[in-house]
């Protein structure tokens, strides 16, 4: 039997906005198709995980509060973490954990959170704490071959700035800044965005594109992955683009 191993990391401090739901989702769309799916989780105490182990690693979002505790048990893995991403293990990240796997996040007060610098990218708060990039968003995305549109819901008062490659371009929202026309990050096996919602149950398409690239790697081969019945997802993403989009197309 095939399986996937994910690690989730610090899931009592990084859970915003239903991010959890991002791991229920990977786990029942591979549970369907046959395949087992592993779920670890790490948080501050417990042994250092050996990131190379796993097929995915997921971090969601936290306040400034809760990234400044978690950043300084995080830089310990720095090495590890890179290590992992030159393995080509599939790193999904939202919003606080993007933010972290830049050089830096500079709260509202001025203080520097040190990120793992692993990418260039860094990010501000905007100067004014009642302002922030909150609401839903839509993006344009292309994966491999596949155009879609990605929705999702952001809330952040972080800009983020100097992304080589963006993970969306925005069709509604803000994205990495305030009116931003871009939105994320992307490179090959990492993906970092702002957005929360949780994120893989609004997009099957982009779960599905996650779970093959993980498939793929593991197992080395071309899989092509059974179609599930997404009727009702996308009934509903129907539904939030012609209430998002239609005003602007
Ligand atoms: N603290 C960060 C910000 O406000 C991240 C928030 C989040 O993860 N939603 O920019």
């Amino acid at each position: 039997m095939k399986e996937l191993k994910i690690l989730y990391l610090y899931p009592d401090i990084l859970e915003l906005y239903g991010d959890f739901g991002n791991i229920q989702v990977l786990k029942y769309r591979l549970e369907k198709r046959g395949i087992n799916c592993i779920i670890e989780e790490y948080t501050i105490g417990d042994l250092e995980p050996n990131f190379c182990e796993y097929d995915l690693i997921f971090a969601g979002g936290g306040a400034d509060q809760e990234q400044s505790i978690l950043a300084k048990d995080l830089i310990h893995y720095k090495d590890n973490i890179r290590k992992a991403i030159d393995n080509n293990v599939f790193f999904l990240l939202i919003c606080g954990a993007y933010q972290l796997f830049g050089k830096y996040y500079k709260d509202v007060d001025g203080n520097i959170i040190p990120g793992l610098e692993v990418f260039d990218y860094y990010t501000e708060a905007i100067n004014d704490r009642k302002k922030r990039c909150i609401g839903n968003i839509v993006i344009d995305v292309t994966l491999n071959d596949l155009n879609t549109k990605v929705i999702g819901f952001e809330n952040h008062g972080g800009q983020t700035f100097n992304i080589s490659s963006p993970f969306g371009n925005v069709l509604y929202g803000n994205g990495n800044k305030f009116g931003d026309t871009q939105e994320g990050f992307f490179k090959d096996n990492v993906i970092g965005t702002y957005l929360h919602g949780p994120l893989l149950s609004k997009n099957p398409e982009l779960a599905d594109y996650i779970i093959k690239y993980c498939l793929d790697r593991k197992y080395n081969e071309n899989i092509i992955l059974e179609n599930l019945d997404d009727k009702f997802e996308n009934l509903c993403r129907e539904q939030l683009f012609n209430q998002f989009l239609s005003r602007h197309n």
